[in-house]
């Protein structure tokens, strides 16, 4: 019979926890994981169909070690019917149901099929919309910390913006003051890593479909441009809300962000050009040009590109 001393005990209870709480450490870590992975997006399994992008085993269970159902060709239609486990998702095609690796799908819908990717990202009149996309990889490589004012204080990547940019930001926030007017930063660099992550715990609380509808999908966001700050009055009230709109900052960002280069991105009446609703607190640095010509005649980023292409003919 072994006997444990009041020790000994107490060092096996210490040890149990210490084992359960390292468990439960990596549930969590292994959960995150999957929400913040660049790959696929597997946590709205349900609603999705996938395109194949290379040509890939459809298997009997959810590793290699399975038997090969069919093998489809690159740019196949999947639905998936379960969420992935270990890289791994339950699928039907063509009326089979099987397994394959969620490493060579991406997520497909009417919504992203005909989105284009953008060729030169760092161009400073860069149009970035819900069908124009920045290459997965992009990441601006001249963002620094921008000196204005923000509604919080951490030091995060969201208070970065290209250098011209952040400039042009500090030079706004300064003449507004001038005459009175006392803006904050919200929100303004958002990595492509970011915008994935947040996109896709929008999609798991609400459904793809619904996501799609408030979320830019992952590229298509203009904040990953680092071109792109959400403001707001110098109380932090109506901050991205639709309040803003009729606050004397609203007034006065409407009448003078031409001049130090910057546009309203999403001005109202626009929605079915823009793809979204009026947002008076989301500013853009497309240069002073631009802007003037945008800004004067009360056109869009999406009709200025346009009447250039025909103006250029
Ligand atoms: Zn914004």
């Amino acid at each position: 019979m072994v006997e444990f001393s009041k020790e000994m005990l107490n060092k096996k209870i210490l040890l149990m926890s210490c084992t359960f709480t390292i468990l439960f450490i990596s549930l969590i870590v292994i959960n995150n994981v999957n929400i913040k992975g660049l790959g696929p997006n597997i946590a709205h399994a349900d609603t999705v169909s996938y395109t194949t992008t290379a040509n890939l085993n459809i298997r009997t269970g959810p590793s290699t070690t399975n038997k090969i159902i069919t093998t489809v060709t690159k740019g196949s239609q999947l639905t998936a019917t379960e969420k992935a486990t270990d890289g791994w998702l339950k699928i039907s095609y063509k009326g089979q149901t099987g397994y394959v690796s969620s490493k060579y799908i991406k997520v497909s819908s009417a919504a992203t099929d005909d989105i284009q990717v953008i060729a030169q990202p760092e161009s400073i009149p860069v149009l970035v919309n819900k069908k124009n996309k920045l290459p997965d990889h992009y990441v601006p490589d001249d963002l620094v910390y921008t000196t204005i004012p923000f509604t919080f204080k951490e030091k995060t990547e969201k208070k970065k913006m290209r250098t011209e940019a952040a400039s042009a930001i500090a030079d706004l926030f300064k003449g507004a003051k001038k005459q009175g007017v006392s803006l904050l930063g919200v929100s303004a660099y958002r990595s492509h890593a970011t915008q994935t992550s947040l996109f896709n715990y929008y999609v798991k609380r609400d459904g793809y479909d619904k996501t799609i509808t408030y979320s830019a999908f992952p590229g298509t966001s203009e904040h990953e441009t680092g071109l792109t700050i959400d403001v707001t009055g110098g109380d932090g009230k109506c901050a991205a809300e639709d309040c803003f709109g009729d606050t004397t900052e609203a007034a006065w960002l409407q009448e003078n962000v031409a001049d130090y280069g910057f546009i309203i991105r999403y001005p109202k009446g626009k929605e079915d050009i823009t793809g979204y609703k009026y947002e008076p607190w989301h500013l853009r640095f497309v240069g002073k040009e631009i802007a003037q010509t945008i800004m004067s005649e009360g056109i869009t980023l999406e009709e200025y590109y346009d009447a250039k292409r025909v103006a250029t003919k």
